[in-house]
């Protein structure tokens, strides 16, 4: 099958998905835009005006270029409104449960041409397709936090996912002016499989007293020259979401190695989630943000 991608829905407008729906529509796409939460909607309509503003105030961008870009973003509080997109792109939080249920709700919904992707970081692209109509047409599409600056895409194929989808979401993200990579169908993926465990032993080196919030961040700043400390970086993520890639990494690997750290747990159990709830390993309420321990 041919597919043509023109028209892009995203449904979870947080972090991941306003980003998402801004550099689709930067790039002529035209986007339906869903969340259950009316207020997360509206919220991420403003961070996408902002940044645009931010662009056309730098001269990047001028006034003409914002307001077309903003035309194509439709908000869609109902996911009957998705019925006539090419591609889904689910983009919700991080939960199994959550996610299947938006793809059976969904399904009344779609054209059999629709290609459908999540966003996860971490959930098998395979047991999710099974609830899809269309399991051949569903594939991981993992763009990376914030989405306009990071340049990788991970596409990750379910078992069932066929080659003319493959195909479709390569061209999709080469459209975007991305790069993909491709990573088989195993917990977290390349980039999170990496990526969080190293987190979790920041969290964990933090726990057994071996450092500060600010000594472990300057010493992998400073010493390993990463851009964020690991703590920094995991408030930047959002803690529940690092949880979940653990656990998912934990249950789906059985290997005790990636047993998240309990205080990992303990920030989110007390909602301290990171920098979207102004709270987690820093507090982020003030001016300069301060460390929590
Ligand atoms: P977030 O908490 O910022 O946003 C999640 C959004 O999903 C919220 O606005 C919530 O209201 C909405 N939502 C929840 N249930 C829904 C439903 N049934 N229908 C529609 N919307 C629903 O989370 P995020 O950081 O944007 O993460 C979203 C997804 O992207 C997750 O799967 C996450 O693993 C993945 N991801 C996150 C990052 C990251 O660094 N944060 C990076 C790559 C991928």
């Amino acid at each position: 099958m041919s597919f043509n991608i023109e028209k892009v829905g995203v449904i979870g407008a947080g972090q991941m998905g306003s980003g998402i729906a801004l550099v689709c529509a930067q790039s002529g796409l035209d986007v339906r835009l869903n969340d259950v939460a009316e207020e997360r909607l509206n919220a991420a309509l403003a961070t996408i005006n902002g940044l645009l503003s931010r662009q056309v105030a730098k001269g990047q961008m001028d006034e003409a270029g914002r307001t077309a870009i903003l035309d194509r973003i439709k908000p869609a509080s109902r996911l009957e409104a998705l019925g006539d997109c090419d591609l889904v792109i689910e983009a919700a939080s991080e939960s199994e449960d959550t996610k299947r249920r938006i793809f059976q709700n969904l399904r009344p919904f779609l054209k059999s041409e629709a290609i459908v992707a999540s966003n996860t970081s971490s959930i098998s692209i395979t047991r999710l397709a099974s609830v899809t109509a269309n399991p051949e047409q569903f594939i991981g599409i993992h763009f990376m936090n914030p989405v306009p600056k990071m340049q990788l895409v991970e596409l990750i194929r379910g078992i069932a996912t066929r080659d003319d989808t493959y195909e479709a979401a390569k061209n999709f993200v080469v459209k975007l002016g991305k790069t993909a990579t491709m990573s088989e169908d195993f917990p977290a993926f390349i980039v999170n499989r990496i990526l969080l465990p190293m987190i979790n032993e920041a969290v964990y080196t933090l726990y057994e007293g071996v450092g500060s919030v600010e000594s472990i961040d300057t010493a992998m700043r400073l010493g390993a020259n990463h851009p964020m400390g690991p703590l920094q970086l995991a408030d930047f993520i959002g803690l529940d979401t690092c949880l979940s890639v653990m656990q998912v990494l934990h249950e789906g690997l059985a290997d005790s190695k990636y047993r998240p750290c309990p205080l990992l747990v303990k920030y989110v159990e007390a909602g301290w989630l990171g920098r979207k709830a102004q709270r987690g390993f820093y507090d982020y309420r003030g001016e300069v943000p301060v460390p929590t321990r």
